[in-house]
């Protein structure tokens, strides 16, 4: 007997992501693969719902709409004067910066560019507006401890760094 994909239970993934015109734009490494708590939202919502019910060493293929992967995209990039960071933040293209409106709301943003003066920052995630094409198999499965569960992560090898 197998043991199926459910709630709590922590699972180690190999996957390929592709986009529509098939280019692999992520994938896992032989040596390591993804591991994720489900149910906690640790994947893209549309892909966890597509993995619920899967049995331990299936693979299967999951289409993912923008708005159950990583949303649809909103508004655009723009860049901003440097100097709106503070002097020593280590600022990289790619990374997510979080900053905080004049009424404490988080705004997520991603760094696209930077210039000795400037910065462009975009609200769109990367993958925001594709469509996502995984392959999934799905590597093991184990129940996750009360300690994983109170955090919404798992850990040990792979999991959570903290
Ligand atoms: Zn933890």
């Amino acid at each position: 007997m197998s043991s199926k994909i459910t709630a709590n239970k922590v699972v180690t993934l190999s996957y390929t992501l592709r986009d529509d015109e098939g280019e692999v734009i992520d994938q896992s490494s032989d040596g390591s693969p993804l591991l994720y708590l489900h149910g906690a939202r640790n994947i893209v919502p549309g892909l966890e719902e597509q993995l619920d019910g899967v049995a331990e060493g299936e693979s299967i293929k999951a289409t993912v709409s923008p708005e159950k992967g990583y949303g649809p995209r909103i508004g655009e990039a723009q860049e901003v004067p440097r100097n709106l960071f503070p002097a020593d933040a280590e600022l990289a293209a790619g990374m997510q910066v979080v900053a905080h409106d004049d009424q404490g709301r988080q705004i997520p943003f991603f760094i696209t560019g930077i210039t000795e003066d400037t910065i462009t920052v975009d609200p769109n995630h990367p993958l925001a507006g594709e469509t996502l094409h995984f392959e999934v198999t799905v590597e093991s499965l184990r129940d996750a401890s009360d300690e994983e569960i109170e955090h919404g992560h798992p850990h040990g090898p792979g999991g959570h760094p903290h």
